[in-house]
């Protein structure tokens, strides 16, 4: 007479959603850290550049928080190349002699 307790797998704290595993832009949810006291949800995420930090969720699911930072000086570097590459070729001399002819 054996009495297996199968619960149900429904969870208590239905307020927020399980995140877990889910990605966002170049951040991965990890686990749930906090409820802050304005309700929302603090999720431990991990930026595709490896950095683990600790986000509210609204924020990344807004667009707010995308990375840990390295995003936007991805971006800034991106720009910084184009500008001297575009320096660069310019001042480059293109030379006309074919060794073929
Ligand atoms: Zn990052």
């Amino acid at each position: 007479m054996e009495n297996t307790g199968k619960v149900p797998g429904k969870r208590h704290s239905k307020n927020f959603s399980d995140l877990t595993g889910q990605r966002f832009h170049r951040l991965t949810f990890l686990e749930f850290v906090e409820k802050t006291e304005g309700g929302n949800a603090r999720w431990k995420v991990r930026c595709d550049c490896g950095v683990e930090f600790v986000v509210t969720a609204a924020n990344v699911k807004s667009g707010c928080t995308r990375s840990c930072g390295c995003y936007r000086i991805e971006q800034v570097r991106i720009r910084n190349q184009k500008r001297k590459r575009r320096h660069e070729s310019t001042g480059k001399q293109v030379q006309k002699d074919s060794p073929h002819r």
